[in-house]
């Protein structure tokens, strides 16, 4: 069993040497560069769901310039105040790699540019770039401008032209381009000549529906390149759940810039993930778009992302969620622990994500074994290791028969293997606990009081506390009773909390499925537990979530715990 174990610095060993190598080196220079445009918070915030106060909107600027993101799209200043007082503030700060660009359409059918609001608002921003958005499909200009075809030409050139002798660099996006094309190619590709004689920088396909499929784009590119002497860039929304592919097609095909947003938040089905196209540019493809060193920070970045837009960070996402390297088969865990390569199609370290071994019902001891590693046990050292590991594995399976799943609970697996070995020290005992849900009038809200009575090393501790409910009023009192003996637990606070109800036939005899997660601003960890109760549902998980954090803490070897005379004294 044993030759199975690759340690950590093993682990390391091995992909240093070939995966970084493979990726990186014999790939790179392809000598291409393109430059990453963002939109996340101005066709992002447009996703439902998405929300960035104008507070929000200065920090994601901030972490997608440290990033190295060449342009942030701050906002449309036409449409509204928050995206005005946005360009207002971030004037003020320095920013290293970004520069900074403001979002709006051509000028009115009946106005000069410069009696143009929209344009005016663009100019006033301070903005160093103007993205200006024009309509390249002849149904749009005749059903929805309602402008002749030859007048809309004029518009494209002459709002450009305006803003560039302002001294903005121009960005010219071509809306519903792919449509246009096919509908009518010749008409579509003057819109695009129009903006290549006002002046734009960048001349920008958008597949503004998402409706594209991949072989369209090539041909599309291949046939403006021959008329287009501008660089082209790529837009593409994933509404045909194809914005990644459609983006890297058309950066094969010339692409210079690319625009799409973290996450891929944007309206409808989203934009083109740059979670995706960043790494698959960089690590796959050669070609250089952020500064190298940075790319490690990418999984921190979206995560940081989605929670300033209020987003569940979704587990699934390639390269950045938190299930893209995690590993649950038997057979799969086995292979990757023998070499990670076998199984995943880069390092997870080169994108700052991390390996997981996920424990289910599919599991082998092969997981068992990996996981307990992670957590510094190492199950072959022990007496009667495989009889242990059976053991182990048994009681795993008994535990997911009642309801029990530890995928996304690490934190509760950890535990369960060290007390399942006696290597499991109590931080403290419950002696009791109580919750009192009420509403005292018909307009008073509900409030919960939670009374917990907990013992650590023979002393006694009687808490309460109030709370929006009573899994946050139990929450508090226990975590205000055990900071007294444990200060570190200050810094964890509770991040999710999910109930499943299971075995539905039995509709309120039904147990209840309580997950949490919890941070202390370092580490993320889930705990679960199971009960007809949802209250003693709620109570294991959050017991678990408390002894995690001690037993992590101690194994990086703080000092968990205040000396007795000072808790006595507080008390
Ligand atoms: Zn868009």
């Amino acid at each position: 069993m044993q030759a199975l174990f690759l340690s950590e610095s093993m682990e390391k060993a091995v992909y240093n040497e070939l995966l970084p190598t493979v990726s990186l080196n014999l790939l790179r220079r392809s000598h291409t560069m393109v430059k990453i445009f963002d939109t996340t918070l101005r066709d992002g915030s447009q996703g439902e769901g998405v929300t960035f106060s104008s507070e929000d909107k200065i920090n994601v600027a901030k972490a997608l310039d440290a990033f190295g993101i060449s342009y942030i799209e701050g906002g449309w200043p036409g449409s509204n105040p928050k995206d005005i007082a946005f360009f207002k503030k971030i004037k003020n700060v320095p920013l290293e790699n970004a520069k900074i660009a403001a979002f709006g359409s051509t000028r009115r059918m009946k106005k000069k540019p410069d009696e143009d609001d929209n344009l005016r608002a663009i100019l006033e921003t301070g903005a160093p770039v103007a993205t200006i958005f024009g309509k390249s499909w002849d149904l749009h200009v005749r059903d929805v401008l309602q402008v002749p075809l030859n007048v809309n030409l004029q518009m494209i050139e002459d709002t450009i032209a305006f803003l560039k002798a302002e001294g903005m660099e121009v960005i010219y996006d071509a809306e519903h381009f792919f449509d246009g094309f096919k509908a009518d190619p010749s008409y579509a590709v003057q819109t695009l000549l129009a903006a290549q004689e006002g002046g734009a920088r960048i001349i920008v396909l958008a597949d503004t529906n998402g409706g594209a499929l991949l072989h369209e784009i090539g041909p599309a590119f291949s046939e403006v390149r021959k008329r287009i002497k501008v660089p082209m860039g790529i837009h593409a929304h994933n509404d045909s759940e194809l914005a990644v592919a459609v983006s890297i097609e058309a950066v094969k095909h010339g692409a210079v810039q690319v625009q799409g947003t973290i996450n891929g938040y944007g309206e409808r089905c989203g934009n083109a993930n740059l979670c995706s196209i960043i790494p698959i540019l960089m690590l796959k493809m050669g070609i250089d778009c952020i500064p190298e060193e940075n790319l490690k920070k990418l999984s921190e970045l979206s995560r940081y992302v989605s929670e300033l837009a209020n987003m569940t960070h979704v587990m699934k996402m390639p390269f950045v969620g938190e299930s893209a390297f995690a590993h649950k088969g038997g057979m799969h865990v086995n292979a990757v622990m023998k070499n990670p390569r076998t199984c995943e199609h880069i390092n997870p370290e080169l994108v700052g994500n991390v390996r997981r071994v996920l424990v289910s019902e599919l599991s082998g001891k092969s997981n068992v074994y990996y996981k307990a590693a992670k957590f510094g046990i190492d199950l072959s050292s022990l007496k009667d290791h495989s009889k242990k590991t059976k053991e182990i594995l048994n009681r795993l399976k008994e535990l997911e028969d009642s309801g029990y799943q530890f995928e996304g609970a690490e934190g509760s697996f950890d535990i369960l293997i060290k007390k399942l070995i006696k290597q499991f020290n109590d931080y403290f005992s419950l002696k009791g606990f109580r919750v009192i849900t009420e509403k005292r009038g018909p307009d008073q809200n509900v409030l919960s009081e939670a009374t917990i009575k907990v013992t650590v090393d023979g002393e006694h501790e009687l808490t309460a506390s109030e709370g929006v409910g009573p899994v946050n009023a139990l929450d508090r009192a226990l975590r205000k009773a055990l900071t007294i003996f444990y200060p570190t637990l200050k810094e964890m606070k509770l991040v999710d909390y999910k109930v499943r109800i299971l075995e539905t036939n039995k509709a309120t005899e039904a147990s209840v499925r309580v997950l949490i997660r919890s941070s202390d601003g370092t580490d993320m960890w889930g705990t679960v537990g199971v009960s007809q109760n949802i209250m003693e549902a709620s109570w294991l998980a959050l017991v678990d979530s408390i002894s995690y954090k001690l037993m992590k803490d101690e194994k990086a070897g703080r000092d968990i715990k205040k000396p007795l005379k000072e808790v006595l004294d507080q008390l």
